[in-house]
């Protein structure tokens, strides 16, 4: 069988669904990985990598990188070619030589010369909210949502499962509270005779109508966006963790996740989860295989 996962950085297949495409590799399916774009606008986010001689030669570096994660990952690999459009919410401000700014159905002709050439049977990309909302990544789940719907020969098309969809709008509305609180901290820091932390008021009833209110909204956003599919894969997160470190120009070590060991994350989250989001084949969810229905 023949599985196929679209991508819009390199590092992006190491973070989401990783451990599923080392299972299914190692268990003798073929595995491809396309990459939208080079990562050329990705920040340094190691402190140890950012130095002379890597940030000129960026693009290159991260062909590098990529190299390595798929060949620890035991994938086949394919670069789209496009540029890293940089991670920009504004859409006024997006660079015009961005993947972002492609007309669709340019990048979709590409994506399916690759899909007539590997003829996958499956095919795994990001929601309608990209996963994160980086122009990038919902960019690539237009055009691969339009492929599939273009190439009848692929039987299924998943999403990478995200419990809550953030969207565009989310992350500016935090980031504006983020500013107010900031601001609030210099007042008070101004003046220390006014100190008064926020937390030290009484819980008011709208202030718990309000809580509330977001609670069950977020309740009913996870349940209406249940898994379908849970492939179990522990014993691929040591592959998963070094394909990810790969990258090393993007991952910063000591960073939360890769500190916590592996193991822990084995009885932790011992399974990568997906949102089956069409196929063409009879399947019953929950499945526990990505081929499911096609056997
Ligand atoms: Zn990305």
């Amino acid at each position: 069988m023949r599985l196929m996962a679209v991508h819009a950085h390199p590092d992006d297949e190491s973070s989401r669904g990783a451990a599923t495409l080392a299972k299914y590799a190692a268990q003798g399916h073929e595995v491809l990985v396309v990459t939208a774009t080079g990562g050329e606008r990705g920040d340094i986010l190691n402190p140890a990598m950012d130095r002379p001689g890597i940030h000129e030669n960026l693009p290159l570096v991260r062909r590098d990188e990529m190299a390595r994660a798929a060949a620890i990952l035991g994938v086949q690999h394919h670069w789209l070619g496009y540029k890293d459009t940089g991670l920009q919410l504004d859409p006024a401000l997006l660079p015009h030589d961005g993947f972002a700014r492609v007309p669709l159905d340019q990048s979709v002709g590409r994506l399916v010369e690759v899909i007539h050439a590997f003829k996958p049977h499956v095919l795994i990309t990001y929601n309608e909210c990209g996963g994160y909302p980086h122009p990038d990544h919902i960019r690539t789940h237009e055009m691969a949502v339009a492929a599939y719907r273009a190439c009848a020969e692929v039987s299924k098309l998943y999403y990478i499962h995200e419990p809550v969809r953030v969207t565009p709008t989310m992350v500016r509305n935090f980031e504006r509270l983020e500013r107010l609180r900031r601001k609030a901290d210099r007042r008070r820091a101004d003046r220390p005779q006014n100190a008064r932390p926020v937390d030290e008021r009484p819980l008011t009833v709208p202030r718990w109508v309000r809580a509330v209110g977001v609670l069950t909204r977020g309740l009913r956003t996870l349940s209406a966006r249940r898994a379908t599919t849970e492939i179990a894969c522990v014993d691929y997160f040591e592959l998963r963790d070094k394909a990810l470190r790969a990258h090393a120009t993007q991952i910063d070590p000591r960073g939360h996740f890769l500190v916590l060991p592996w193991t822990w994350r084995q009885q932790l989250w011992p399974t990568e989860r997906f949102e089956l989001a069409h196929a063409r084949v009879d399947t019953t969810t929950p499945e526990a295989d990505l081929f499911a229905g096609l056997l």
